[in-house]
C-alpha cells in the first residue's frame, strides 16, 4: 500500500489543492491530507470546517483528513506515509519548497513528491481567497463546495 501525506494549512483547501490531490491518487494508493495545527498561527476557517469541507470532496476509501501539530515529518510517519506530496504553482513556490524538502529528508529521510498545478488553477491563492470572502466575494470559483465553510469565531 503506498500512502503519502499532503500537509498544509488548507485555509482554505481551494480547486488547485483538490486537483494537486487527484494527481496524486494516480500514483498512490492513499492520500492523507493533514492540516497542520501551530499554536502562535491562527487560521481563518475553523479546524471543524476545514476537516469538514476536506472530507466531503474525496472518496473516504483512498482519501482521508487528518490535524496535526508538531513536525510534518513525524506526522508523515505516524500516518505511515513514504513520502510527502506539495503542489507547485510557480518558481517562488520551488524556491521556499526545496529548502524545506531538503531539510524534511534530512530530519527523516523522507523525500517529498512535487507535483505542478494545472496551468488554469495556478493563480488561486489561500490568503487571496480568503480576502475575496472577507470583503464578501463569491469565492465558489476558487473552492469546491465553499457553502461547508465555516469562519472561525
Ligand atoms: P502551507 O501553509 O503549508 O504553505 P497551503 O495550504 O498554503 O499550506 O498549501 C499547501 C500546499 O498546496 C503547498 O504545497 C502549496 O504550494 C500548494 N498549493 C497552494 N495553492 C495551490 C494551487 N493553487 N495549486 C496547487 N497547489 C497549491
Amino acid at each position: 500500500m503506498k500512502r503519502i501525506f499532503f500537509p498544509g494549512s488548507f485555509d482554505p483547501f481551494t480547486k488547485g489543492h483538490e486537483a494537486i490531490v487527484h494527481k496524486a491518487l494516480d500514483l498512490f494508493d492513499e492520500v492523507i491530507i493533514g492540516i497542520g495545527v501551530h499554536s502562535n498561527k491562527t487560521s481563518f476557517f475553523s479546524l471543524e470546517s476545514r476537516l469538514n469541507h476536506i472530507q466531503s470532496l474525496f472518496d473516504h476509501t483512498r482519501v482521508r483528513t487528518i490535524s496535526f501539530q508538531g513536525l510534518t515529518v513525524d506526522a508523515c510517519k505516524k500516518e505511515e506515509c513514504s513520502h510527502l506530496l506539495r503542489g507547485l504553482r510557480d518558481s517562488k513556490d520551488f524556491q521556499y519548497e526545496r529548502s524545506i524538502a531538503h531539510m524534511n529528508y534530512d530530519l527523516r529521510g523522507i523525500e517529498t513528491v512535487f507535483l505542478l498545478t494545472d496551468l488554469s488553477l495556478s493563480a488561486i491563492n489561500s490568503t487571496i481567497v480568503r480576502e475575496i470572502y472577507q470583503n464578501r466575494g463569491d469565492i465558489s470559483s476558487f473552492v469546491t463546495k465553499d457553502e461547508l465553510l465555516i469562519k472561525r469565531t
